[in-house]
């Protein structure tokens, strides 16, 4: 980026100002409009939605079959949406405001399979490309029980094909692990900062694993560049991919569905705030997405990004996008909440979610692990330090007076989005953080 580009965007918004410190800042979305519109102009239709949704349910007499843990739920991959009143008021004697309404959380470290909000979209394409491969080939009709992919006929075919991504670690994880797991002769770039206990276990599962020095851009763009020459092999884009998109969409029928069942409203009267830890975009805006076809104007969404990284915020305020990245404001990328270490935001995502997205809001690596800690001692609930990211949601709300948030019968969500698979000796690391020692 310019020298006098970058003056230009300092005059144009203040807001980056606040950035470049490091401040935990407040965005609230000046292009966000009526759901539906933003729904419309997104170009992706609600067949394709419920196709997503059609798809994990086709699968899921495999998928509990093959990972039993799954069984319970008969197969469908879905977590737990839990009241943390204990939480809700820790938060309100840090900050030295009651919270109104209600506090809930969004487990999706317990989603089984890899523990993350990846088991939502990286589980689901890895299953729409099995699918595909095998209707090609005619092995499979969609009247079929799915549990053939467990035999040999479909598991050879898929060995012969290939899969690939570039991940920070959770996304390799859940690709790794479901690819792997239908036969893929599977590859995961990862970053320089991927934890080794995520490259170890994906080795342990037959992964290839490819190490990079570098960050996250450069894994995938090296993983794009190996699969490309490969007419064989599937790149799993995590900055472009629709399907990605789709299989997080899901989550918002689900949730509605839950919050039905605890006799939780939603409507005019019942405002919902969720606030969704923000990466490359896919993940968070995925659900959001689905969450606006669920609720339309009466649920408000949040991104949530370290001070360190927020590059979705930076690309939304400027309608740059992905054309620009945190680097060009002189920050360094450098966050420990390593699922959100991204640097330049999906275009994709930020141009689908611009009129659907209330606000994006950033956090310092040290409130996360505070909180973190309080989570542990007052709900026993262990998350990874990115899971954190939204935590702060309701009082960056309070405090700024955001519209409808202190609403005696507002929902606040916080989604937290990965912890299930980090050893305990690490979780034990980010306690003792989070406690000062
Ligand atoms: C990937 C990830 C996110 C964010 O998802 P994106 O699609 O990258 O925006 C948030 N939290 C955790 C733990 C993750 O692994």
């Amino acid at each position: 980026m310019k020298e006098v580009q970058r003056a230009n965007l300092m005059v144009d918004f203040p807001l980056i100002r606040d950035l470049i410190d490091q401040k935990e800042v407040l965005w609230l979305n000046p292009e966000n409009g009526p759901a539906q519109v933003g729904i419309v102009q997104s170009g992706i239709s609600e067949s394709e939605v419920q196709e997503a949704s059609a798809r994990l349910k086709r699968f899921a007499p495999y998928i509990a079959k093959v990972f039993p843990e799954t069984a319970p739920s008969q197969g469908i991959i879905e977590s737990p949406l839990t009241e943390i009143p204990a939480m809700g008021q820790a938060l309100g004697e840090f900050y030295g405001r009651p919270m109104p309404g209600k506090l809930y959380l969004k487990e999706d470290n317990a989603l089984p399979i890899s523990g993350s909000i990846k088991a939502r979209g990286g589980i689901y394409e890895v299953l729409k490309h099995a699918e595909t491969i095998a209707l090609e080939q005619g092995l499979i009709t969609e009247e079929d029980s799915y549990i053939k992919f467990d035999e040999p006929a479909l598991r050879n075919e898929l060995a012969r094909h290939k899969i690939a991504v570039g991940s920070t670690g959770n996304l390799g994880l859940s690709i790794g692990i479901m690819s792997a797991k239908l036969g893929f002769n599977v590859t995961v770039h990862m970053s320089a900062d991927a934890k080794q206990w995520k490259k170890d276990m994906l080795r342990e599962k037959g992964v290839t694993v490819i190490e990079y020095a570098d960050d996250y851009s450069k894994a995938v763009e090296e993983g794009r560049k190996q699969a490309d020459a490969d007419p064989l092999c599937h790149f799993v884009d995590d900055e472009n991919s629709v399907d990605l998109f789709l299989g997080y969409a899901v989550a918002g029928e689900r949730v509605a569905a839950q919050l039905k069942d605890q006799g939780i409203k939603v409507d005019k009267e019942h405002p919902l705030f969720v606030y969704l830890p923000c990466g490359v975009g896919g993940g968070p805006g995925g659900v959001a997405f689905g969450l606006k076809r669920a609720f339309g104007d009466h649920v408000h969404c949040f991104f949530a990004e370290p001070t360190h990284s927020p590059c979705m915020l930076l690309g939304m305020m400027t309608g740059l996008h992905e054309e620009i990245a945190v680097n060009d404001i002189g920050l360094d990328n450098k966050t420990a909440a390593d699922g959100l270490a991204v640097g330049r935001p999906s275009g994709f995502v930020g141009k689908t979610m611009a009129p659907l997205i209330e606000g994006c809001f950033t956090i310092a690596d040290q409130t996360m692990f505070k909180l973190l800690a309080v989570l542990v001692d007052r709900e026993g609930i262990r998350l990874e330090p990115s899971a954190l990211a939204g935590m702060t949601g309701p009082i960056q709300m309070l405090s700024k007076d955001v519209q409808d948030a202190a609403h005696p019968n507002a929902t606040h969500l916080v989604w937290a989005t990965g912890g299930g698979m980090v050893p305990e000796v690490e979780m034990d690391h980010y306690y003792g953080i989070g406690k000062g020692r």
